[in-house]
């Protein structure tokens, strides 16, 4: 049997200029199938003809894997149909299949889906490979999705649920499956994923963490991680990124693991992770000796400044947090990234700027505006709907970035405008005095200088002028799906 494995190709194109990062979790199913039969991981998410491409390599195999966000769902379908046409089976996996499967498996789509492995996917996709392989059928197979009979159209049956892996029980991802194996990189530097722990215990009402993992904190062993880093170093990688959902649970585990590192002779590594900015701001010790083992980016969950949005999103105390957290990254010369969500249901004007603000007083390196999103299944969304504020159910545009909602004080387009002059604003003169990105990666920064200057230099000429207006852009960049972009 030839297995062939799709990372989703849709992504958000304002992230992607600055990190394009190869998809761990199909490097992991890879593993634990590899041993039955052929598997092929094709990171298509930074080709420019996806499809054409599918087109071509996917004749001869037998059983073709899908994941997707809800964002990038309806994409998933369309190479589906690929596959379908070359022969093979089509199994999904990911959030948004694990979490509309029910519905999914009522819907037309079926036709073009033959599995869903829902949740965490290793030994569920290691099960259905092996039924496959000895003409079983797969209905003993936890955390599978699938169609009883060979009339399809019947709706899929969905087996119970699997429980979760013990991580010794995970085996290390298989980079060696990489059909595509260059053009990802964090700023000028290869860079590759390594995980070193999964799930999450908070209940954050936006997210979806909890749905796949449950509330549980599962670590890998430190040795683990390190000989992880070490086989991705092996790859190619002179950054590593983990992709952990909250790395810092568990701050004391970290600061040993950063320790390791440098016991390792790893510290020459750029290393860049997501943090909870209350994790960071927890221990200076960890910092700085995260800052010490070679960490130079964290992006921190800080979501609102507004103690109102603050509750409504789930979290507790964050701004304190996010100051101190942001200043101990930045004495360490890490770069900051921060989420801020705004679109919360009493939000008005004002309401939104305040996240501007607390980014510009923080002098964070990369802000991102986020909007509430009313993802499928999660509390929020069943808030939302209920306060009947939920505008859109279209899930392409589900990427964070997309208003999908209004508020009691604006309406989804409100939202959108004012966050995209939000982004358009910031990254003016005095971020250009402040960002740390100047001074860590000089060259990529001055290729995005040379490349972004006359964009926007065309782009105040043409308002002066009167040629163009504000509106103009936005709609422009809201059509392209650059919601970054905007006007300096
Ligand atoms: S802390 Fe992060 S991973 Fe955990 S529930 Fe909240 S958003 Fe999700």
């Amino acid at each position: 049997m030839d297995i062939l494995l799709l990372s989703s190709p849709v992504v958000q194109l304002d992230f992607d200029r600055i990190a394009r990062v190869p998809n761990l979790g199909l490097a992991s199913l890879a593993a634990h199938v590899d041993d039955l039969c052929t598997v092929r991981v094709a990171d298509i998410h930074g080709l420019k003809n996806h499809r054409d491409y599918v087109s071509r390599i996917v004749n001869g195999y037998d059983l073709v894997g899908l994941t997707a966000m809800s964002f990038q769902y309806q994409e998933a379908l369309a190479l589906a149909k690929i596959a379908k046409l070359s022969g093979a089976e089509t199994v999904f996996g990911g959030y948004h299949p694990t979490l509309a499967a029910e519905e999914i498996g009522k819907s037309e789509d079926a036709a073009l889906i033959d599995y869903i492995v829902r949740g965490e996917g290793e030994a569920t996709f290691r099960e259905l490979v092996q039924a496959r392989l000895a003409g079983k059928s797969p209905r003993d197979i936890l955390g599978l999705s699938y169609h009883e009979d060979e009339g399809k159209g019947k709706g899929m049956v969905h087996n119970p649920p699997r429980p979760l892996l013990k991580v010794e029980e995970i085996r290390m991802p298989k980079r060696d499956a990489r059909l595509i194996t260059s053009g990802f990189y964090s700023f000028d530097v290869p860079i590759d994923c390594v995980e070193t722990s999964r799930g999450c215990t908070q209940g954050c009402k936006f997210c979806s963490i909890n749905l796949m993992y449950g509330r549980r904190f599962r670590r890998f062993s430190i040795e683990r991680v390190i000989e992880d880093i070490r086989d991705a170093q092996k790859h190619g990688a002179g950054s590593i990124f983990f992709p952990d959902d909250n790395i810092t649970l568990d701050p004391k585990r970290l600061e040993r693991l950063c320790q390791a590192i440098i016991d390792a002779g790893l510290a020459h590594l750029r290393y860049k992770t997501q943090a909870s900015a209350s994790g960071i701001a927890s221990s200076k010790q960890l910092v700085d000796k995260m800052g010490e083992a070679g960490f130079d980016g964290v992006f921190l969950g800080v979501e609102s400044i507004n103690k109102r949005n603050l509750a409504f999103l789930g979290k507790g105390k964050m701004s304190n947090d996010a100051e101190k957290a942001v200043q101990y990254l930045h004495d360490n010369n890490i770069i900051v990234s921060t989420g801020l969500i705004g679109g919360n249901p009493d939000d008005d004007e004002a309401d939104l700027w305040e996240n501007f603000k607390l980014a510009r007083r923080l002098k964070v390196d990369f802000p991102i505006f986020y909007i509430s999103t009313p993802y499928p299944k999660t509390q929020m969304r069943a808030e939302l709907e209920e306060m009947g504020l939920v505008t859109n159910s279209d899930f392409t545009r589900y990427d964070g970035l997309h208003a999908n909602l209004k508020t009691r004080h604006l309406s989804e387009e409100e939202v959108q405008f004012i966050t995209w002059q939000m982004n358009a604003r910031y990254y003016g003169l005095e971020w250009l005095r402040y960002n740390k990105v100047k001074l860590l990666y000089p060259k990529w920064f001055a290729r995005e200088m040379r490349r972004l200057a006359p964009f926007y230099a065309r782009r105040k000429l043409d308002l002066a002028l009167g040629r163009r207006t504000r509106e103009d852009f936005f709609r422009e960049d809201l059509a392209s799906g650059e919601l970054c972009k905007g006007v300096v």
